[in-house]
């Protein structure tokens, strides 16, 4: 028999020390994880002038790697994934066998907003610099590819000259702002943000003060709800106040990933000039009150779910803005999402003109033809859209046809086919060294192969394609949303693939409550059959829909 040696009474456990997430606003200072230790040892801003004066001398090989794989990120730098690596290695190899020794480049284009010097710019350090490579992001970025270090001190030169950026473009730190492709010349527009998206840049990117939060920072600021303001940190969508008139709805705590949250309203009304303050006074909440134990537990969504709304809104107010908030009411949220493609009237009598390229892959070549175009037709203005697309501004009535040809020409499409409209596609394995599997190509062929054999489908339809689980073409909120991943295929072997979310959407076509896609288990898709696949579920739509429904419904 075991000799029992419990004691009758157990002491009494001494008190566990509370583990803290890192929140700075509670004392938790000293960096809890590597990343948190790049940040405090050399604030990342500082990096560019490394870049200038060390490493454009030294090349590839003399960069730090705490620069290279940290701080770089900062001024829209990222090593970019070394050709031929297949997505099952992708977990498996270190970051430096990952990577070549060339750069994706970020060039932050807020509000999307372009004039044709700029996009020159763009076109020319693409075709000299980057291989003639330029993605339309969907967060109006455009990314180039095959960039040098050796090169960057002549590429900022000539962004900085025509006003260009690539500060903060990517980091832990308050990335591009969103805006309305159509801010200023909309019909519906009652108020244009620009002016307070201008202020924002002026006042607060390139901040030090604000450039070590514990994640990326997104916002959004629109008078329409044409930006994908419910998957932002922070954004701000045009309200009419019954008393105070036109000014801003305040929502927070919004991002994709995996662990998807739609931003939540606060209840306030923010009149034009007190957005850049109020943007601060949340980034600033973020900053000090932002989760920083955990990458994976740092988005601001999290501190929101953490204290909900009423804490959320009270702490804003009497920390950081010392006033109360005039209480507001919500937006009026359009019937489905606006993408502003096709050829639509502007409030001073013009046009602008959406076209779509497909899945945003352009070219130094296309967007310098693009300039070229828009300069024939008259208009000295270019805008991205959140969905992958691009806008020519201020066209004359009797230009507009002659344009549309001249952009389906260069192979912009502005009577695109619903596919064409729809598609958008992620970076993926092609250069992303967090990729499972190739996405652009994919997509064109998807594309293609849709518009061969459905050329006529007449619903609007959303497929977004995703190298990963990281969600950045917003796997989640998509009729179509598609998940990178390996999957086995008939003959058992893994191959890429893709798991399927159905049914996402921003919270317009589903009577104006936002929602995410199903993920559904068993749904999965090897890549080789994925147009198969989307085109019976197109089929099978056409042919059970009834009067009015919609492909999400
Ligand atoms: Fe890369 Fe994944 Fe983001 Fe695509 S979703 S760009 S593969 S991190």
């Amino acid at each position: 028999m075991a000799l029992d040696s419990t004691p009758a009474t157990k002491p009494a456990a001494r008190p566990r020390k509370a583990r803290g997430e890192g929140q700075w606003a509670l004392g938790h200072r000293e960096p809890l994880n590597p990343n948190e230790r790049i940040k405090k040892d050399d604030n990342p801003l500082n990096v560019r002038a490394r870049i200038e004066n060390i490493y454009a001398h030294t090349g590839f090989a003399g960069i730090d790697p705490q620069d290279l794989r940290g701080r770089f990120r900062w001024w829209g730098l990222y090593t970019q994934r070394k050709a031929g690596i297949d997505g099952g290695r992708t977990a498996i190899l270190e970051p430096h066998e990952l990577e070549d020794e060339y750069f994706m480049l970020r060039v932050r284009i807020d509000g999307g907003a372009l004039n044709l010097a700029q996009l020159r710019t763009i076109a020319e350090i693409s075709t000299e610099f980057g291989r003639d490579t330029a993605d339309i992001t969907d967060r109006q970025n455009i990314q180039l590819h095959w960039i040098r270090v050796e090169d960057m001190p002549e590429i900022w030169r000539r962004l900085d000259a025509v006003g260009l950026q690539t500060t903060e473009a990517c980091g832990d730190c308050p990335r591009i702002v969103l805006g309305s492709p159509v801010a200023g010349v909309s019909t519906e527009e009652v108020i244009d943000p620009t002016p307070a998206i201008d202020e924002i840049l002026k006042r607060y990117i390139g901040d030090p003060r604000y450039s070590n939060l514990p994640r990326k920072f997104k916002s959004s600021l629109s008078w329409l709800a044409d930006t994908p303001y419910q998957v932002n940190d922070i954004s701000f969508l045009g309200v009419q106040h019954p008393v105070h008139g036109p000014g801003f709805d305040l929502w927070v705590g919004g991002g994709l990933s995996t662990n998807p949250r739609l931003a939540e309203r606060l209840g306030v009304w923010v009149p034009l000039d007190e957005i850049p303050d109020v943007w601060e006074a949340v980034v600033s909440i973020y900053r000090d009150y932002g989760y920083r134990r955990l990458r994976t537990r740092a988005r601001l969504k999290f501190l929101l779910a953490d204290w909900g709304v009423a804490k959320f809104r009270e702490i804003l107010e009497k920390e950081y803005l010392g006033r109360a908030l005039v209480d507001g009411p919500s937006a009026e949220l359009p019937e489905k999402p606006i993408d502003h493609i096709g050829v639509h009237k502007q409030r001073d009598g013009k046009n602008y003109v959406g076209a779509a390229p497909v899945v945003g892959r352009s070219s130094g070549k296309q967007l310098s033809a693009v300039a070229d175009l828009a300069e024939a037709h008259g208009s000295d203005r270019v805008r991205l859209t959140p969905y992958q697309k691009l806008l020519v501004l201020d066209v004359a009535d009797d230009q507009v046809e002659s344009l549309v040809t001249g952009l389906q020409g260069v192979g912009l499409e502005a009577r695109p086919s619903a596919w064409r409209r729809g598609t958008m596609a992620c970076t993926g394995i092609e250069y992303c060294k967090l990729a499972i599997v190739e996405t652009k190509a994919r997509g064109e062929e998807l594309v293609a192969r849709l518009e061969e054999r459905l050329r006529d489908f007449d619903a609007d339809i959303s497929i977004h394609i995703n190298g990963c689980p990281n969600a950045c073409a917003r796997t989640q909120v998509a009729d179509i949303g598609l998940k990178g991943m390996l999957v086995m295929n008939a003959q058992g072997e893994q191959v890429e693939g893709f798991q399927v979310h159905l049914g996402g959407g921003l919270g317009m076509a589903q009577g104006q409550t936002a929602g995410f896609g199903r993920k559904l288990r068993g749904l999965k898709a090897t890549a080789e059959e994925l147009p198969v696949y989307v085109e019976r579920l197109a089929r099978n739509y056409l042919a059970g829909r009834s009067d009015g429904e919609s492909f999400a419904d």
